[in-house]
C-alpha cells in the first residue's frame, strides 16, 4: 500500500507530539533484538536450554501477528503493532505522547472507564466533551484541545457508532492523535477507519481480539497507525509485551477468521431477538439501538433489576450512576440459552 504523506510534515508532527523524555529516550534493547542472522546455538539470552520451545523469549516485535492482523484489515505490518491487550495500546499512546501534569487528552463520557483511569495514573488531565443524546458534541469536538483524543465507535457503553467522514473531519481539525477504539467494531454496520491510517497522519486505530474472537483470556490488541506512531510505540513498549502462547493463539484464531464471522453472525440474530423481548417487557423503558454485542437499557428502577437478577444468578453491568446512564444497565448478548434466561428471569420481575 502506498503511503501518501509529505514525510517532512509527518516526522514534524511526531516531533511536536512526542514526550520529550520519550524522544531523548536510548531504547532497551534486548538479545532477540540485537541478533538477526541465522543460527542454532543460542546463548545469548540467559534462557534456559530446556523445555522445548517455550524456554526461549518470544519475538519482541510479534512479526508473524503483524503481518497477519495487518492483512486482514488491509493496511501493511509497519503500520500494526501488537499489544498485550488494546488497554497496553492505549497506555503505551499516553507514555509516548503525554507529558504528564501537562498535556491533556480528551473523551466523550458516557465512554469506556479506562481512558480516564490510565490518564489519571499517568498523570494527565481529562478534558471531557459529553456525548449530546449519545451523539458527539460536533461543536465542542471541533474546538477541542489536546494531545489525544478518544473516540469509542462502537461506544461502550451506549452502542452507537459514528461515521468514517467524522472521523476523518475530527483527524481534519484535531491538533492531537485522534484514537478510534474500534473494541466492537466487528459488531458495526459502520467500516473500520483502520484503512485511512496510510492517508491520515493524525489517527489511531484501537482493536482487540477480547470481543468477537471470543479472545478475552489470552489478552491480544493491535494499535494501527502510520510508520512513525508505530515507530515512537514500538520505542517504549516492554520489550517482551506479547508472549508465546498468546501469538501462537492469536495467529491461528486469524487464520480461521471464519470461526469469529459465525459467531458474530449470531450474536447479531440473538441481539435483535433480545432487543424485540425487552421491548415487550413491562420493566422495561427502552433498549437503545447498538451495534455492539450489548443492549443498554433503561428500566424504571435499575437498580432494584440488577438486585433481583443477581438473585437469580444472572449478573449484568449496573450503569445507572454512570452520568447519562441514569437507570440503565448494559447487557452482554451471551448464547440463545443464557439470552432466554435472562429474558424469563425478567419476566418474573415485579415492581
Ligand atoms: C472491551 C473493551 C476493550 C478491550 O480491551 P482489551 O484490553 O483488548 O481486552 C477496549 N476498549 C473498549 C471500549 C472495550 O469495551
Amino acid at each position: 500500500m502506498q503511503c501518501v504523506f509529505d514525510s517532512k510534515r509527518l516526522k514534524a508532527m511526531i516531533n511536536r507530539l512526542t514526550r520529550l523524555n520519550v524522544k531523548k529516550l536510548t531504547p532497551y534493547s534486548s538479545a532477540r533484538n540485537e541478533f538477526e542472522g541465522k543460527a542454532s546455538v543460542f546463548l545469548d539470552a540467559n534462557e534456559s536450554p530446556f523445555n522445548n520451545n517455550l524456554n526461549r523469549y518470544p519475538d519482541p516485535f510479534s512479526k508473524a501477528l503483524r503481518n497477519a492482523w495487518g492483512e486482514l484489515q488491509g493496511v501493511n505490518s509497519s503500520n500494526v503493532i501488537a499489544g498485550n491487550g488494546s488497554d497496553e495500546i492505549i497506555d503505551l499512546l499516553m507514555r509516548a505522547f503525554c507529558e504528564p501534569k501537562q498535556d491533556s487528552i480528551i473523551t466523550c463520557p458516557p465512554t469506556y472507564g479506562l481512558y480516564r483511569v490510565l490518564a489519571s495514573i499517568n498523570g494527565l488531565k481529562v478534558a471531557e466533551v459529553p456525548l449530546i443524546n449519545f451523539e458527539p458534541d460536533v461543536d465542542g469536538l471541533f474546538n477541542a484541545v489536546g494531545k489525544l483524543l478518544f473516540i469509542c465507535s462502537p461506544n461502550n457503553p451506549t452502542g452507537n457508532a459514528i461515521s468514517i467522514d467524522f472521523v476523518m473531519r475530527l483527524c481534519d481539525t484535531f491538533n492531537g492523535i485522534v484514537v478510534v477504539d474500534e473494541a466492537y467494531i466487528d459488531f458495526s454496520n459502520n467500516e473500520s477507519s483502520a484503512k485511512l491510517v496510510t492517508r491520515i497522519k493524525n489517527l489511531v486505530v484501537v482493536q482487540t481480539m477480547s470481543k468477537a474472537w471470543g479472545l478475552a483470556g489470552i489478552r491480544m490488541g493491535f494499535g494501527i497507525a502510520n510508520e512513525e506512531i508505530i515507530k515512537v510505540l514500538d520505542k517504549i513498549k516492554p520489550p517482551y509485551n506479547v508472549n508465546s502462547l498468546t501469538q501462537q493463539y492469536a495467529l491461528k484464531a486469524i487464520n480461521q477468521y471464519e470461526q469469529k464471522n459465525e459467531w458474530v453472525k449470531s450474536t447479531l440474530r440473538q441481539r435483535n431477538i433480545v432487543a424485540a423481548s425487552l421491548n415487550s417487557i413491562d420493566c422495561v423503558n427502552q433498549v437503545f439501538p447498538s451495534e455492539a454485542n450489548f443492549l443498554l437499557v433503561k428500566f424504571q428502577e435499575a437498580k432494584a433489576v440488577f438486585d433481583f437478577l443477581v438473585k437469580r444468578g444472572i449478573v449484568v453491568r449496573n450503569r445507572s450512576t454512570v452520568p447519562g446512564c441514569e437507570n440503565c444497565l448494559r447487557i452482554t448478548i451471551g448464547t440463545a440459552v443464557e439470552n432466554a434466561q435472562l429474558i424469563n428471569a425478567l419476566k418474573d420481575y415485579k415492581s
